[in-house]
């Protein structure tokens, strides 16, 4: 009997695995059969803001391989498919078909679980109201799109719950089409993984947008008319008019088809693997926003739902799971974001982050421009980075400016990849041209601000 590889998931991380392992494994050696619960297979989620904003208007655009693609490709995609059960014992995962109701029990061999993340969607009055958006997947982001062309100019304003990149991402998407829009966020500052300094930055570039934000308090309910549509977000002493809501409460791994197989769960949430990305049963693989990584700096393990770890993670599977050795190599929290002209960055351990890790830390804040300053369009950027106090070793770092942002931060987070120390990165040689950066580039800079001697 042909192995036969099954593959839970239909995006970034199931179909890279998929894809990695029809390329080196051919249709006679290995079956590749993919469930997947929804309509679309390797789309991009981080487009979704972007269709809303208008900035993509065709959302095939957004689709990296259709399911069609895979097909020709020899993999057995199976849509508005989801697995609802595995048994280890029999290796067999059990398919529910959810426009049929027929369900199937389907062998594996080898099993690779790519099932992402549950968006968080708070148990409080009304959120089950019309206009109440979660964004997760292509269809959120086109159901959100249908509805703001259907309430057209009747829109007084949008809430957006929760200040995160996501809430952000669509705050602006929602900005740039005209409409009002109000950010509630339950902390002090905007982007939690950012301390709150950097935080408070990104706060007053939002609020110059002419976005509402609104800090240190939680949604309570949403109001709901008589058409059963959203009519306000209570939240705190305020009650906001509005009648389009956006969810960005951030995600948590979604393991419980993993957990009722009996595959470990890992302390901080996601499904435990190896380096090879295997689980704790042998031959079941596991890639992407479900799994937890290991995070190089605080040694520690964490969730971290980025598309670029599940893409290569699933690589790392689809080597694997066809005989080869590949390895993922652990996270280090790199991350950016744009919101209209701002850039947002950050990489490695925050300050109580790197607190919480047990680092004695030594801070270093600067603020710099982002071309020489006499070149026409020189705006201002601030770096902030956080380096061990004992040695030097740079542990992280966040940039918010308006251009460079985020290709800046690829440097340090290449140092922080390879435990350079803050005295070694102003050394380092970066290109410099007037139209670029300040002969010293903001990142020396601060590098060289952070410099300590190691102690004895
Ligand atoms: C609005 C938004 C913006 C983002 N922007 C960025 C960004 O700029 N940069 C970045 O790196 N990341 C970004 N991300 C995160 C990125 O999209 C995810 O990390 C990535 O999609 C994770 O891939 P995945 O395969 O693990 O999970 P997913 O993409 O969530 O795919 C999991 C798939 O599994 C399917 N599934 C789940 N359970 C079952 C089941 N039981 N049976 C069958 N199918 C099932 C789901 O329908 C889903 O299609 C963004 C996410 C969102 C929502």
């Amino acid at each position: 009997m042909t192995r036969r590889l099954v593959v839970v998931g239909g995006d970034a991380g199931g179909m890279t695995a998929a894809a990695q392992a029809r390329r080196r494994a051919p249709a006679d050696e290995l079956e590749i059969v993919a469930f997947e619960r929804g309509g679309y297979t390797s789309y991009s989620a981080c487009g979704i803001p972007f269709l809303v904003g208008g900035v993509v208007d065709d959302v095939d655009a957004l689709i990296a391989r259709s399911p069609e693609e895979h097909r020709a490709n020899g993999i057995d995609v199976r849509l508005d498919t989801e697995v609802v059960a595995i048994d280890l014992a029999a290796r067999t995962v059990t398919a529910h078909g959810r426009a049929s109701g027929a369900e199937t029990v389907e062998r594996f061999d080898d099993l690779v679980i790519a099932t992402g993340a549950t968006p968080r969607r708070p148990d409080l009055p009304g959120i089950d109201a019309r206009g109440v958006h979660g964004v997760q997947s292509i269809t959120d982001g086109l159901d959100l799109r249908a509805d703001l062309t259907a309430i057209g100019d009747d829109a007084p304003r949008c809430v957006v719950v929760g200040g995160g990149y996501v809430g952000l991402e669509l705050a602006e998407a929602l900005h740039s089409r005209g409409l009002a829009v109000t950010i509630v966020e339950a902390a002090a500052q905007p982007m939690d993984t950012l301390d709150p300094d950097m935080g408070a930055l990104v706060a007053d570039a939002i609020r110059g947008l002419g976005i509402e934000l609104i800090t240190e308090t939680r949604v309570d309910a949403f109001d709901v008319d008589g058409a059963g549509r959203v009519s306000a977000v209570v939240a705190g002493d305020r009650t906001i008019p509005c009648n389009l809501v956006v969810l960005g409460l951030g995600v948590e791994p979604r393991v419980q088809l993993a957990r009722d197989a009996g595959v470990r769960i890992g302390p901080s949430g996601g499904i435990a693997t190896d380096a090879r990305m295997v689980t704790s049963v042998e031959g079941v693989w596991a890639a992407g926003d479900c799994v937890e990584s290991h995070h190089r700096v605080s040694k520690r393990p964490v969730t971290i739902a980025l598309g670029t770890h599940a893409n290569k993670q699933g690589r790392v599977i689809g080597i694997n799971v066809t005989g080869g050795d590949a390895r993922f190599g652990g996270v280090i929290g790199t991350a950016v974001t744009k919101i209209c002209a701002h850039e947002v960055a950050r990489t490695g351990l925050n300050e109580r982050e790197a607190t919480d890790a047990g680092f004695d830390i030594a801070i270093a804040t600067i603020e710099s421009t982002t071309r020489a300053s006499y070149y026409p369009g020189s705006t201002p950027v601030t770096v902030k980075v956080v380096a061990d106090a004992t040695n030097g070793r740079l542990l992280g770092a966040q940039i918010v400016g308006r251009e460079g942002a985020a290709k800046r931060i690829d440097v340090l987070a290449t140092a922080i990849w390879n435990e350079m120390t803050v005295e070694e990165i102003q050394q380092l040689d970066l290109g410099y041209a007037p139209p670029f950066s300040p002969v010293w580039d903001p990142v020396l800079v601060a590098a060289r601000k952070a410099a300590v001697e190691p102690a004895e």
